[in-house]
């Protein structure tokens, strides 16, 4: 399973709700698992692997061994998020070499399904909130480039521009 490059436009597609909790889906969840920790990630979003489904995986240790520390959540809402803020660093794995400032909620309520569509509730502060808004984001087709502070942004821009024509020239060759 790959991690698809900004700017496959497959990141801001729209994204559909799971409907099937079948073995497919546990399937894709391990396989998502399986490319996060390969790519040393500590979340994953289903439309970064080209599956557009409402789908997303974390764990914030981003350590295979600490399994327990692994959620998979479908169909997640935003139910509540803190009016206080706070600036943090954030990568994100379709864009591998670019780190930037990104300020967001820094406490959320979120529901979601699991794997088998039991309804779940989670209560998420700082970095565990930090990486849930940062994969739900991408459930919206919304990327961290479009919440990235001005300055992250512009010391970004010649690495964006690149990737922009290098997918540019993968799509020509093929
Ligand atoms: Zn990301």
């Amino acid at each position: 399973m790959d991690i698809l490059l900004y700017p496959d436009p497959r990141l801001r597609a729209k994204n559909a709700p799971v409907t099937s909790f079948d073995a497919t889906l546990e399937q894709i969840a391990r396989d998502m698992f399986e490319a996060m920790y390969r790519t040393g990630g500590v979340g994953l979003a289903a439309p970064q692997v080209g599956v557009n489904l409402r789908l997303l995986v974390y764990n914030a240790s981003g350590k295979a061994a600490e399994k327990e520390q692994e959620h998979v959540l479908c169909n997640p809402k935003l139910v509540f998020k803190s009016r206080e803020q706070e600036p943090g660093e954030e990568g994100c794995l379709s864009f591998p070499d670019i780190r930037g400032q990104v300020t967001r909620p820094i406490k959320v309520k979120v529901t979601a399904q699991d794997l088998h569509g039991e309804p779940m509730e989670l209560e998420l502060e700082d970095w565990d909130a930090r990486i849930f808004l940062h994969e739900f984001d991408h459930l919206e087709g919304i990327l961290f480039i479009d919440r990235m502070s001005p300055v992250s942004k512009s010391q970004a821009k010649g690495q964006l521009q690149d990737m922009v024509e290098h997918y540019r020239e993968t799509q020509d060759a093929s």
